[in-house]
């Protein structure tokens, strides 16, 4: 059932994303109705880990509505504490069936750690946080 469910929300976003590319948006779930409907409770069919970057918000490059995607983003898609707690109440209290971790090209946050990595640098204020957790990390070699 669980595998089904799975199987279902990642058709819904690849059919979503064919529409978004072809431009034949059909914009669902976005109704005075829908919004009704959904007061109360949600059941999101698919967990988005995404960028922030402005250019690939979820919902509309897969051409889903209100309450169809649980969505988390973070410049560089990076996972701390409060990203893990926001996925596992998906998991834990939706019972939301599938993850998708989305990565897209031209990511400003990993352009900025390669730029402070080339540099030997480390990036300024709040970003600094976000390029050390983006920067590849190596098991030491004294284990
Ligand atoms: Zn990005």
């Amino acid at each position: 059932m669980l595998h089904e469910s799975m199987d279902a929300g990642l058709q819904k976003l690849i059919d979503g994303n064919r529409r978004f590319v072809s431009g034949h948006l059909t914009s669902p779930h976005q109704s005075i109705e829908r919004r009704q409907d959904i007061i109360t409770r949600q059941e999101p069919f698919a967990i988005i880990l995404g960028c922030s970057d402005s250019r690939v918000p979820p919902e509309l490059i897969f051409d889903q509505g209100l309450g169809d995607l649980f969505v988390i983003r973070v410049a560089g898609n990076i996972l701390d504490e409060a990203v893990l707690g926001s996925l596992e109440y998906a998991v834990t209290h939706l019972r939301v069936p599938l993850l998708v971790v989305l990565g897209h090209c031209e990511c400003g946050a990993v352009k900025a750690t390669i730029e402070a990595l080339e540099l030997h640098e480390h990036a300024e204020g709040h970003l600094g946080y976000i390029v050390d957790t983006i920067q590849p990390h190596h098991p030491t070699s004294s284990g």
